[in-house]
């Protein structure tokens, strides 16, 4: 299996165009060691020829244009994507904007919870996208699927899990309380392995702790990508860029008592690479003391284009 990092960034990438924070405003000046990256997404492929998008971000046309595989194959018709599904992880627009890029005619399979669907539907500019073309199949929470596109197998295997996290800003229902109207499938994280040769991965962009059932999942896994929005839980206050924790926005931090780092240190797992960083977090200086604390604890941080064999 091919694992490709499209984006490594959090939402509004890095640098984000309104910010001016340390690492935005030294990253436009090409300072050395910041590069910049585009918003959160992954194509995975079995075979290197048919692929999968995991989240279509709104950098989805800059993102694909780069790597030859994900462009049309010389040997296609005039129109023609070896993308052949899109799997999103949540709602948040990070995450699911791509898709107006993915309008033009083509034909994709699109996998979701049923109510990262719901958001879709309730959304009509997203009826742009041809339900004869682009059919929606909704993800079964803790059941795995086997990607497919109009009958043809991909060739992978999925599953969509739960895992502790916030509905998508936009649908936020203040009035409920400390949940913002939160439930199942808001956040999901998943599982994808290659039948054939037992090879597998966790893929978890946003998540907002780490409990028991979750560690447990994880516990000796070969591989995880993981939400790395986030260092510290109040970077963003301390830095002047908001007024939300990143509790408050559902990312873990890396660092801290209940961080990931911390969270991760007894689940025994092979290879874990943070992806989905805010342009905020201080890992983002391949010199800053908080990127070499990340790694003497055996973390990698994911950049675009960085490649993954399984
Ligand atoms: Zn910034």
């Amino acid at each position: 299996m091919l694992i490709k990092v499209l984006g490594s960034a959090a939402g509004g990438g890095f640098p984000q165009l309104n910010c001016n924070c340390r690492n935005c405003a030294d990253a436009r000046l090409g300072k050395p060691g910041l590069h910049p990256r585009t918003q959160s997404s992954l194509a995975i492929s079995r075979d290197g020829q048919t692929w999968v998008l995991l989240n279509a971000s709104p950098d989805l046309r800059q993102q694909v244009g780069a790597p030859p595989e994900l462009a049309p194959h010389a040997q296609a018709g005039v129109r023609s994507s070896p993308i052949k599904a899109v799997v999103l992880t949540n709602g948040d627009v990070d995450h699911i904007a791509g898709l107006l890029s993915l309008r033009e005619g083509l034909a994709f399979t699109l996998y979701a919870s049923e109510r990262v669907l719901g958001a879709l539907i309730a959304n009509s500019v997203f009826d742009v996208l041809d339900r004869r073309l682009v059919p929606r199949v909704p993800l079964s929470i803790g059941k795995p699927t086997e990607l497919a596109h109009f009958g043809m197998s991909l060739g992978l295997s999925m599953e969509a899990f739960a895992v502790p996290g916030k509905v998508a800003l936009y649908l936020e229902d203040p009035t409920a309380g400390r949940t913002l109207g939160a439930r199942e499938g808001d956040t999901i994280g998943l599982g994808i392995s290659d039948p054939a040769t037992g090879a597998g991965f966790f893929y978890i962009p946003g998540c907002a702790a780490i409990d028991a059932v979750l560690a447990e999942r994880l516990r000796g896994a070969a591989l995880v990508l993981f939400d790395g929005t986030l260092y510290s839980d109040d970077e963003m206050i301390a830095q002047g860029l908001s007024t939300k924790t990143g509790k408050r926005m559902g990312h873990i931090s890396m660092s801290g008592r209940d961080g990931s780092i911390a969270a991760f240190r007894a689940l025994d797992v092979k290879r874990r690479i943070f992806v989905h960083i805010n342009n905020s977090n201080p890992v983002l200086r391949q010199d800053s003391l908080e990127r070499a604390e990340a790694e003497r604890a055996g973390w990698e941080v994911a950049f675009d284009g960085m490649e993954i064999h399984l």
